[in-house]
């Protein structure tokens, strides 16, 4: 039998944990297992809420929010609305991240607080299977010891070797949000989720914009109709995008103040400053691993459908636990750690359930997907039903001048469950969670066209795809 098939593993109850990293993950753990009765201590090295805020989820939205306002106000004339040019306030918007960081912080310690949850501020690390050292800032160290450990201490940006990182010019994404100016010609290399996002935000501020994509399509993993999508609305906005180029090196010209990338296929993009979304590596080289015994594979900690280590009572969640890197997956792997531990709900119908997290991009149009993907349904040979339509025949969409996009439905034609689903266009990272919902639930599609929907709403498109 799986370990903690048939509940906790702990013969009482366990009541102490330390908690090591608290982004998403380490935080939704902590006010989990206090509010069910747990002792919990938090080491955080930076700040709590984790990288989620400080650099990734957060500030990034908060820049494409500002982009996408902007853009609003460029396209008002469409909507009977005459207009004067607006233009980006840089240091406006720098001000905004930080104070959004700062309240976003506050609310976070505060509910940890209110939890009975003691912080301590140093970098935590394993000395065995239930002990944990904390080296403080000023040098000194505490020494802890706990009946559940977890390990929540996310990712940060890979960095390619070919790559001379200066924050400056050279940029990770976490030297991004804001980046120190305003580029000029931005290069963005790395055509995944973040990198499409950077694209966005950027050329909505209005900065030209090169997207090297070393495959043949934007969003390789994306459903081809979804990144078709989008591609499309990059090449009307003028990004220029250089696809099958994988970039090789750059060189920083600090006389000329240029960038140049050059790739493998022999072209070259010069422009004021490059980007780089190329992956994330997990932040667990000092963390003890090995002296504890914790199994690993690539820096990720290895655990199974509870979150669970090889070790008992250590568990790892977020990214750490390389399953899906989303702050949402992070937050529920840590509320489902603290129910396990405290022998809470444990049972197959408890485990979490990957394929149908819900994920969004946050770009214009808006991408959302959930569940089984056309592509990956074909490629098993599973048979699914699949009906589109188009936000054009759909009155609010018109009415909010942006016809853009479509939603996708997918279910089993023999039962008509909904199985999965992507949506193109406004809105659609908050109209997902119809389909998610779904998804989750098992409903069927009959579920979704006999709701009586407001109207006019995006929301009716969702029941005509559904028809
Ligand atoms: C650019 C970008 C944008 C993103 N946007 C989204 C989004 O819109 N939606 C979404 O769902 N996901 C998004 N993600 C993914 C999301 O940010 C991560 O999946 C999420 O932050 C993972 O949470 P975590 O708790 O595992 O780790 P983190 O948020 O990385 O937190 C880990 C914490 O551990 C601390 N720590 C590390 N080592 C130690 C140590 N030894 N001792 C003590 N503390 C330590 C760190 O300081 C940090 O505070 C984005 C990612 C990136 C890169």
């Amino acid at each position: 039998m799986p370990p903690g098939e048939r509940g906790s593993l702990w013969p009482v109850t366990p009541k102490r944990f330390v908690i090591i990293g608290g982004g998403p993950a380490g935080n939704s753990c902590a006010t989990t297992a206090a509010r069910l009765g747990a002792h919990v201590t938090l080491v955080e090295k930076d700040i709590v809420g984790g990288a989620a805020h400080l650099w990734d989820c957060i500030p990034s939205k908060a820049m494409i929010a500002t982009g996408g306002r902007l853009t609003q106000i460029h396209e008002a004339p469409g909507m009977g609305i005459a207009v004067t040019p607006a233009e980006l306030d840089f240091e406006a918007l720098r001000r905004r991240i930080v104070e959004i960081e700062a309240k976003l912080q506050g609310s976070v310690s505060g509910l940890l607080e209110n939890q009975g949850v003691t912080i301590l501020e140093g970098s935590g690390r394993l000395t065995g299977p239930s002990t944990v050292t904390v080296e403080h800032p000023d040098g000194t160290t505490t020494d802890l010891d706990a009946e559940v450990i977890v390990l929540s201490t996310g990712s940060r940006p890979r960095v390619p070797d070919w790559a001379p990182v200066d924050g400056v010019r050279v940029l990770t994404t976490r030297q991004a949000y804001p980046p120190p100016e305003l580029p000029e010609h931005l290069i963005v290399v790395g055509a995944g989720v973040t990198g499409v996002e950077f694209v966005h935000m950027f050329s909505a501020f209005g900065c030209r914009v090169t997207f090297i994509v070393s495959r043949q399509q934007v969003l390789p993993q994306k459903d081809p109709e979804v990144a078709a999508a989008l591609e499309d609305d990059f090449l009307a906005r003028g990004v220029r995008l250089f696809k099958g180029a994988r970039a090789q090196s750059v060189t920083v010209d600090e006389g000329a103040g240029t960038v140049t990338v050059q790739c493998d296929d022999g072209r070259a993009a010069t422009g004021s400053h490059v980007i780089l979304a190329v992956g994330s590596i997990p932040n667990s080289e000092t963390l003890g691993l090995d002296a504890a015994g914790v199994a690993h594979h690539d820096g990720y900690v290895t655990v199974d459908h509870n979150c669970l280590s090889s070790v008992p009572g250590i568990y790892a969640a977020g990214d750490l636990s390389g399953k899906l890197p989303l702050s949402s997956v992070a937050a529920m792997q840590g509320r489902k750690i603290a129910e396990h531990a405290m022998g809470l709900h444990a049972g197959p119908h408890r485990h979490l359930d990957y394929e149908k997290a819900a994920s969004a991009i946050f770009t214009v149009p808006e991408i959302a997907d959930v569940g089984l993907a056309e592509a990956d349904a074909f490629a098993v040979g599973r048979k699914i039903r699949v009906t589109k339509v188009p936000f054009s025949a759909n009155a609010k969409a018109l009415i909010e001048h942006d016809p853009r996009g479509f939603v996708k439905i997918i279910s089993d034609p023999a039962t008509g469950v909904v199985l999965g689903g992507s949506i193109v266009g406004r809105n659609a990272a908050e109209l997902i969670s119809v389909i998610a919902l779904a998804v989750t639930a098992g409903l069927r599609v009959t579920d979704i066209v006999e709701s009586l929907l407001v109207h006019p709403a995006l929301a009716e498109a969702l029941a005509d795809a559904a028809e």
